[in-house]
C-alpha cells in the first residue's frame, strides 16, 4: 500500500521555517545487483530560525545521509530542500557555492574532514578568502578571532591537525564552519568520537555559539542524552523515515512511537517525569534494500497490529508539535 503525502501544515501568516525539507529521498544503487537501497525515505522536516532540532536514530537509519542531502554534499534522489525560501536543489555552480556558505556541516571525525597537509591558518582562512568575507590584510586577524571564539590561542595558527587532540580538532572544525558566518549548522555526531569529559565542553561551546551568533542547528546523533541536552525539538528516524517528532521535554516525558520508547529504554536516562513503560529494542535494523512492507518497524514492534504488516502509517498529531506515525494513534489509542 502506498503512503499518503502528509505535508506539515503551516498556519497562515506564520513565519516560514529557515530550513524546509519535503519528501527528501535518497537511494543508492547496490553493487552487482539492480536493487537500490533507500537510505532516506520521503523525509519532511522543518527548522525554525534559532531552533536546535535533534535528529536521532540507530546507526544506519539514514540520519547522516539526510543531513548531507540537505547541504547537497550528496545529491538527493527526490524531494525539495528550501533554505530561507530558496530552493537549494535548483541552484547550480557558482550560485550553489555562494549560497552554501549559509549552511555548514560539522563532521563526526574532525581529523578526516581537515586536510592533514594544511595548517590551521589555511584551513580556516581558505573559506574567508574564497567568499571574500574580509579584506586580504584582515584575514589573519579574523582567523585569530575565530580561534579565540572556539577557545584556542593564536599559537594554533601554524600547526597541523595531527598536532591537536580530538577535542581541539573539533574546535578547529567548528571555527572553520563559523568562518563563513553561516546561519545554519548541521552537526553530525560532533561529539561521539570524543572522550566523555571533552564531549560536555564541546556541547557547551556549541550552545554558547548558538546564542552568540544566532545560529540554527540540526544536531544529528545516536546519543539520546546528548540530544536531550542540546535540542529544542527532537525528530526520530527509523529506516530512513521520520516516525516521531516533538518538543524535547514532550518526547522524553511521553514518547509515543514504540520505536522511540524502545530507544529510550535501551539508553536509560534518569527521569522521574517519564510516564510511559518502555520496552527494550530487540532485533536488528532491517535492510533498506528490501524494507518490510507496511510499518517498517513491525518486525521489531512489540505492539504490532495486523494492519501494521501491510498499511503504511501516516502522521497523527498528538499535541503541539508532537506527531507520530503509528497505527496505534490513528485509532485514537
Ligand atoms: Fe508498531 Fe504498528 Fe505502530 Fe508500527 S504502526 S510502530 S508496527 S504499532
Amino acid at each position: 500500500m502506498g503512503e499518503a503525502r502528509d505535508p506539515t501544515p503551516r498556519t497562515p501568516g506564520a513565519t516560514p521555517p529557515l530550513l524546509e525539507v519535503r519528501g527528501l529521498t535518497k537511494e543508492f544503487p547496490v553493487r552487482s545487483s539492480r536493487a537500490t537501497l533507500r537510505a532516506v525515505d520521503r523525509l519532511d522536516l522543518d527548522l525554525a530560525t534559532g531552533e536546535t532540532v535533534g535528529l536521532v536514530g540507530e546507526s544506519g537509519c539514514g540520519k547522516s545521509t539526510a543531513g548531507r542531502c540537505c547541504l547537497r554534499l550528496i545529491e538527493p534522489t527526490a524531494g525539495t530542500v528550501r533554505f530561507a525560501g530558496v530552493d537549494l536543489l535548483a541552484l547550480r555552480g557558482g550560485d550553489l557555492r555562494r549560497f552554501r556558505r549559509h549552511l555548514q556541516y560539522v563532521f563526526q571525525d574532525p581529523y578526516s574532514s581537515l586536510n592533514p597537509r594544511m595548517r590551521v591558518a589555511e584551513l580556516i582562512g581558505e573559506a574567508i578568502r574564497v567568499h571574500r568575507l574580509r579584506p586580504k590584510q584582515q584575514v589573519r586577524a579574523r582567523i585569530i578571532e575565530l580561534l579565540d571564539v572556539v577557545g584556542l590561542g593564536p599559537d594554533a595558527l601554524d600547526r597541523y591537525p595531527h598536532e591537536f587532540s580530538g577535542g581541539q580538532r573539533q574546535r578547529i572544525g567548528i571555527a572553520r564552519a563559523l568562518a563563513v558566518e553561516p546561519r545554519l549548522i548541521i552537526a553530525d555526531e560532533p561529539v561521539s568520537a570524543l572522550d566523555v569529559s571533552v564531549q560536555a565542553q564541546v556541547l557547551n561551546l556549541l550552545t554558547d555559539l548558538k546564542q552568540r551568533f544566532s545560529l540554527t542547528y540540526l544536531f544529528i546523533s545516536h546519543n539520546l542524552a546528548v540530544v536531550r541536552h542540546i535540542s529544542d525539538r527532537v525528530a526520530v528516524m527509523y529506516l530512513g523515515r521520520l516516525v516521531e517528532e516533538a518538543p524535547t521535554a514532550t518526547l522524553f516525558a511521553t514518547p509515543a512511537h514504540p520505536y522511540t520508547r524502545a530507544l529510550l529504554a535501551s539508553e536509560p536516562i534518569p527521569d522521574p517525569s517519564r510516564r510511559t513503560i518502555a520496552t527494550p529494542l530487540a532485533g536488528e535494523i532491517p535492510s533498506g534494500v528490501a524494507p518490510p512492507p507496511g510499518c517498517c518497524f513491525h518486525p521489531r514492534c512489540p505492539e504490532a497490529l495486523a494492519e501494521c504488516r501491510h498499511a503504511v502509517p501516516t502522521n497523527t498529531t498528538l499535541g503541539a508539535g508532537h506527531r507520530v506515525r503509528c497505527h496505534l494513534y490513528a485509532r485514537g489509542g
